[in-house]
């Protein structure tokens, strides 16, 4: 079984709250919110980042969740961002890919 933080949310082992869930994806609230809306998106199986996603049907699952989510949201009129930190340039700090879904408010640009 693997060691991973999102792998143990997909089991259940350890608590969070979701938003949206098929047979491919989870979305479930961020920890520490960036922004009023900040919800995750990751695919159920465990891959690296998105590096190592080896299927557009992963890619696509991802980024639908991610609409259904911003829609759910109430996001989806006023706009909202997606993010797929990657690697350590890219920040990331968890290392099963995840898609950041954040809206609520205008957000600034470029990231620091
Ligand atoms: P990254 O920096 O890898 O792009 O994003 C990781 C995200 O996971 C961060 O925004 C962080 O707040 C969130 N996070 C870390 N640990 C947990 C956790 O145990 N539960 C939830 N719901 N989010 C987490
Ligand atoms: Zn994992």
């Amino acid at each position: 079984m693997i060691d991973c933080l999102f792998c143990k949310i997909v089991r259940g082992e350890i608590p969070a709250t979701k938003v949206a869930e098929n047979e491919v994806c989870l979305a479930f609230r961020d920890i520490g919110p960036k922004a009023p809306v900040h919800v995750l998106v990751i695919p159920k199986s465990h891959y690296g980042s998105m590096d190592d996603v080896p299927t557009a049907e992963v890619i696509g699952a991802m980024g639908l969740m991610a609409q259904q989510v911003a829609r759910q949201e109430g996001i989806a009129e006023t706009g909202y961002r997606c993010v797929i930190n990657t690697g350590a340039d890219g920040g990331q700090t968890v290392g099963h890919v995840h898609l950041h879904v954040l809206g609520g408010r205008a957000l600034g640009w470029p990231p620091g």
